[in-house]
């Protein structure tokens, strides 16, 4: 019997102290689960601290471990996706680098796919370290999301989740620039299912995604996945425009019966600061779908690559580092560092 192949994909940005304890977990799982072929790449998203040579470390310490350096920052999104296209067989499984998606629950995802699924995610529970702030805003927005995108996108699920081999060949079709990686999971179908864990603390460092990001964040996954908001515009002006209408006969009819002594400088002024603030508004928001489709505009690759350094047994090509001496252990050897 031959073994499936599992590559787990971990986008990391300045995440040299988390790693070192992540990947003997990694390594303990993969080691641990009969059957199954476990590879590893990480993706450095453009760090600045130690996170490439932490990297290289590991990677000379286990040939199953495959590196990627993005050539800056690109963000998780495009880290994943870089991450994701240079898998070349098998399922995928992404992870966060922090800690947050306990490794030890791939056995799991792994008997899911087993039973048929091609989409396993982890849907949070509770999410441990975090402020009731976050949580709240976070749980509006799969609610707004839900209501407005006709895509399905499950709620409280990250990017913790497994694809089977035809789930993943499909999300590498996806080529658009603004990625929504819950929402494109959510467009690929197939047989989806969840798996409920608890979302720990981060093992070290900091969040990369503060308020504003999580904001932006936010306004990509509508714009991306929903066109509802273009739609409100409409009614809005619709409704406006109605009630202009109504308000206009009346005026008429006042003038007519009652004659006009001019007056109504309050009733002007906010009908006309009411119509700019509804016009601007609307404007704007023709203004970020506009945006986005310049941005489609120019196809510009994804991310572009630094450095890819194949784990050994990714694929046939000799090791990137002259001086890697221990690229031939064998696969079952744990690594040390913990
Ligand atoms: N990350 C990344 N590029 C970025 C920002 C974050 O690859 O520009 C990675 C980060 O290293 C981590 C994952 O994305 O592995 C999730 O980031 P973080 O833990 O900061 O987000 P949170 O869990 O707080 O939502
Ligand atoms: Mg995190």
């Amino acid at each position: 019997m031959t073994a499936d192949r599992l590559t787990v994909v971990v986008a990391a940005y300045n995440e040299a102290d988390a790693l070192p304890r992540l990947h003997p977990r990694i390594v303990a799982v993969l080691d641990a689960m009969p059957g199954i072929d476990g590879r590893v790449i990480y993706v450095d998203d453009g760090s600045s601290d130690g996170t490439w040579p932490v990297m290289q470390r590991l990677a000379a310490q286990d040939p199953r471990v495959a590196l990627l350096r993005l050539s800056r920052n690109f963000g998780k999104e495009a880290a994943l996706t870089a991450g994701l296209d240079h898998i070349d067989a098998g399922a995928a499984l992404i992870l966060d680098a922090d800690g947050q998606d306990p490794p030890e629950l791939i056995p799991q995802f792994v008997e899911k796919w087993r039973e048929g699924y091609d989409d396993v995610h982890g849907t949070r529970i509770e999410r441990e370290g975090e402020s009731w702030l976050k949580k709240a805003t976070a749980h509006g927005f799969y609610r707004v999301i839900g209501r407005l995108s006709k895509t399905p996108i499950p709620q409280d699920t990250g990017d913790f989740r497994l694809l089977s081999p035809r789930a993943l060949s499909a999300l590498r079709q996806l080529r658009e620039r603004q990625r929504f990686m819950k929402g494109l999971f959510g467009w690929v179908g197939f047989n989806q299912t969840a798996i409920a864990y608890q979302r720990d603390a981060r093992i070290a460092g900091q969040t990369k995604f503060n308020f504003w990001r999580l904001w932006n964040f936010a306004l990509e996954g509508i714009t991306s996945f929903s066109t509802a908001p273009l739609r409100i515009a409409t009614y809005l002006g619709v409704g406006t425009a109605l009630l202009a209408f109504v308000y206009a006969l009346w005026v008429v009819f006042k003038a007519l019966r009652w004659g006009d002594p001019v007056a109504g400088w309050p009733t002007m002024m906010a009908v006309i600061l009411l119509l700019g603030g509804v016009q601007l508004m609307a404007l704007g928001l023709i203004g970020e779908y506009l945006g986005r489709l310049y941005a489609e505009a120019k196809q510009r690759p994804l991310y572009l690559v630094d450095a890819w350094r194949p784990g050994a047994g990714l694929s046939s090509e000799p090791s990137l580092e002259p001086g890697d001496v221990h690229a031939h252990r064998p696969a079952t050897a744990r690594s040390e560092s913990a």
